[in-house]
């Protein structure tokens, strides 16, 4: 995004467009859990206070991939606020504000990306949240049977033991 400094003041300019899936320079990887699927999308307002630069708005891209969740297909837009203070001398006719809306973009993309707010993982078993094993056996019965029927802790009770599989990738590693 190439901003003409021509023409701005005190009041603010509003920009909004797009620059090519390009501009976010984003080397292709097979080992990519997700990658830009789409333009870099910026909407900015600008003023110019002397040779104080002021930008403040939004860069956003589309990204596509691999749920790290659930594994299931993921689309979906990753950006975030910008807001810029850039010192620009009086022979100074444009700024590229390209790296910067770029920056934004990608430290807004989560380590593990997932498919939506909601998305859980595949169930392998019976989900002791809902309910689906008998309160009587409770969730730590099967272990106790794998581990010759001790157990190293103390089980929580079933009312409380809501975080079965953590615990149970702990125990076989
Ligand atoms: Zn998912």
């Amino acid at each position: 995004m190439i901003l003409p400094i021509a023409g701005l003041g005190p009041d603010g300019v509003v920009y909004e467009g797009e620059d090519p899936r390009e501009a976010l320079e984003w080397p292709p990887s097979p080992r990519d859990v997700v990658r830009p699927a789409g333009p870099m999308r910026w909407r900015l307002e600008t003023k110019l206070f002397g040779t104080e630069l002021l930008v403040q708005g939004r860069a956003e891209a589309l990204f596509e991939g691999t749920c790290c969740r659930c594994g299931g297909p993921l689309s979906r837009v990753y950006g975030d606020e910008i807001a810029l203070s850039l010192p620009v001398g009086p022979e100074v006719t444009e700024v590229d504000l390209t790296s910067d809306l770029r920056e934004a973009i990608l430290l807004a993309l989560p380590n593990n990306p997932v498919c939506s707010d909601s998305c859980r993982p595949p169930r392998t078993g019976p989900d002791p949240a809902e309910g689906a094993v008998p309160e009587a056996a409770g969730p730590w019965a099967a272990l106790d049977t794998l581990f010759g029927g001790t157990s190293h802790e103390t089980p929580a009770p079933p009312n409380h033991a809501r975080k079965p599989r953590t615990r149970k990738t702990t125990r076989r590693s």
